[in-house]
């Protein structure tokens, strides 16, 4: 069959709970693709062609202009592309942000919390605000005291592989707030202005692995004594733009053209209505058949990735087979929790998730 042939076949087959690097739009993908072998009707590949050049300078313009749009960011905000995922930013946020003998304040809520915080302790003192470590990370902290003086309070909006989310964003801990939102970046509507840092590797919600989001309020920086390599400094970013260095050119565009889509389906506001639409269909589904189980403090589940389980572990593969034979991919839980992991991101349609609840009904009332 021909490439669009099987672009349509895939379509009508698969349906992508992966957790990441995760589905995005069809139509991405093949704009995507034409772009690697002819470039806006170059003759060139996109992968062929400088970084500087009229014909790449604008993918990244628009790319960061159409964050500023989509997130409605301020003047006092920058947007930059960088490479090195969000482990990466794990030590580039207190490197740049942290002196060597003060505090930040950090929120433990799971495995990626977890790893930022490890990171922050090469730089600084680390401060836990709060921990969920009791309830084995299936709720978010609801009380948070942070120091006054902590140079910042840093969140993990949602916890990719425990499956929560924070709802309640505490924008009154009376410090800035840094956030990992990898996951749940451009989900849903937050005052982004009043974050001074959110960072986010591209592969979950909004483009191909490769590039990670920073989205940085200028005036927190210039603070730290120490000195920092250039490459790692956000400042010698802002300053250049976003291009200090070749920037990975591919995730970019497939960022931006992400970010085209997002703004042609009406924007955060729109796409936060279906995820919505789409959390409440599986949760309800979920709740309704007792055959499942979900660990995560209902207050607290994440809308982008649900978690649940089955008491008996030779039903549970017996499910992942189902979900196998309906071409439902990416469903069986992170090595570290087991049982089932659906995400729901962005790209993900209304109507896997009517497929997949679907499925499980069936199972309930076949198995329960
Ligand atoms: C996936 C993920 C990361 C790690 O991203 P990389 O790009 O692989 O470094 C960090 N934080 C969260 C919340 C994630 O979901």
């Amino acid at each position: 069959m021909d490439s669009k042939t099987c672009i349509q076949y895939l379509c009508a087959m698969i349906h992508n709970f992966n957790a990441g690097p995760s589905i995005l739009p069809k139509e991405v993908f093949e704009e995507a693709s034409r772009a690697i072998l002819n470039f806006n009707d170059t003759g060139l590949s996109l992968l062929e062609i400088g970084h500087r050049t009229p014909l790449f300078q604008p993918v990244m313009e628009e790319a960061r202009s159409l964050v500023k749009e989509l997130m409605q960011l301020d003047n006092d905000h920058e947007v930059l592309f960088l490479h090195g995922g969000a482990t990466t930013q794990f030590m580039q946020v207190p490197m740049n942000l942290l002196n060597e003998n003060d505090v930040a304040a950090y929120t433990e809520t799971g495995t990626w919390a977890n790893k930022a915080i490890k990171e922050a302790k090469l730089f600084g003192h680390v401060e836990i605000a709060a921990s969920s470590k009791d309830s084995n990370y299936t709720t978010i902290p609801k009380d948070l005291p942070v120091s006054p003086t902590a140079a910042y309070l840093h969140i993990t909006t949602n916890e990719t592989i425990a499956g929560t989310q924070w709802h309640k964003i505490p924008f009154d801990c009376g410090v800035p707030i840094v956030a990992d939102m990898s996951s749940d970046i451009m989900s849903r509507v937050l005052d982004f202005n009043k974050f001074d840092v959110i960072y986010a590797g591209a592969q979950k919600n909004i483009g191909a692995a490769g590039v990670n989001l920073v989205v940085i309020n200028k005036n927190i920086l210039g603070k730290v004594n120490r000195s920092i390599p250039t490459i790692l400094d956000y400042k010698n970013h802002i300053k250049e733009a976003s291009m200090l260095n070749t920037p990975p050119v591919f995730a970019v565009y497939v960022a931006m053209l992400t970010l085209r889509w997002l703004k042609k389906k009406g924007g955060v506001e729109a796409i936060e209505k279906i995820n919505n639409e789409k959390a409440a269909l599986f949760y309800n589904t979920l709740d309704s058949l007792p055959i499942f189980k979900a660990p995560v403090a209902k207050e607290d589940r994440s809308k982008m990735n649900a978690v649940f389980v089955m008491d008996n572990e030779l039903l549970e593969k017996e499910f992942l087979d189902w979900c196998k034979n309906e071409g439902m991919v990416g469903v069986k839980g992170h090595r570290s929790v087991g049982g089932f992991r659906v995400s729901m991101y962005n790209a993900l349609p209304l109507e896997s998730v009517k497929a997949l609840t679907q499925l499980m009904k069936e199972f309930a009332l076949k198995k329960g």
